[in-house]
């Protein structure tokens, strides 16, 4: 039985993960499981300098396999912003609210609407560090449309859809989204070395 350590405490996260990895012998933590884990600060260029931040620093504190993600919302119309500021784009203690509100104005007289979400996890489990990537590419509505999903989906339909992310269900987001590419990734690397035999 293999122990992972998620390096998120948000319940939906843990969810999604613990889905797809429901039939490999894995035992699922999450940084909520270690109250005394570091909080860190994610303050890298970039989204792989994060996400390798995150999983060095919880994989330090418990000595467990460790996996953790960064995303950003890359819009070529503002040379690639908000990226790796996606959660605070509209300033230190904006929510999500404000963050949609301020890319809304930027992106008011936008001809090029195209934008793109990418997620990029970082594994730790001792050896080398893995990195595995998810892209889900679409574009920006002027207007907000459905109440579901969080950050900027109500503002993002992404390729081959008509609707935005939030007016989709949570299975049909997981299939097209970012952090299902990228996890289902993850999660065939992890297939892949579980089934391996044992190195001699
Ligand atoms: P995190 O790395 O998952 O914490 O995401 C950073 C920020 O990117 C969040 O605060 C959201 O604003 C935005 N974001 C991440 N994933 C999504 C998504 O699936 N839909 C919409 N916004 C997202």
């Amino acid at each position: 039985m293999l122990d992972l350590v998620l390096a998120t405490r948000n319940p939906g996260k843990v969810r999604e993960m613990r889905a797809l990895l429901h039939d490999l012998p894995v035992r699922l933590h999450s940084a909520a499981d270690f109250p005394d884990a570091p909080d860190v600060e994610e303050d890298a260029p970039t989204l792989e300098g994060n996400a390798r931040k995150k999983a060095a620093a919880l994989h330090a504190h418990t000595g467990l396999p460790t996996l953790a993600d960064d995303t950003g919302l890359e819009v070529p119309a503002l040379g690639g912003r908000p990226g790796v500021h996606s959660a605070r784009f509209a300033g230190p203690q904006a929510d999500d609210a404000a963050n949609r509100a301020h890319l809304r104005r930027l992106m008011q007289d936008q001809p090029d609407r195209t934008a793109r979400f990418r997620t990029v996890l970082a594994f730790i489990d001792g050896g080398e560090t893995q990195l595995f990537e998810g892209l889900c590419t679409g574009r920006l509505l002027t207007e907000e449309r459905g109440h579901g999903g969080f950050g900027y989906d109500p503002l993002f339909v992404p390729d081959g859809e008509t609707r935005t992310f939030a007016e989709l269900s949570p299975e049909e987001k997981n299939r097209l989204s970012h952090r299902g590419h990228a996890l289902r990734a993850f999660v065939a690397y992890l297939r892949r070395r579980l089934s391996a035999p044992p190195s001699p």
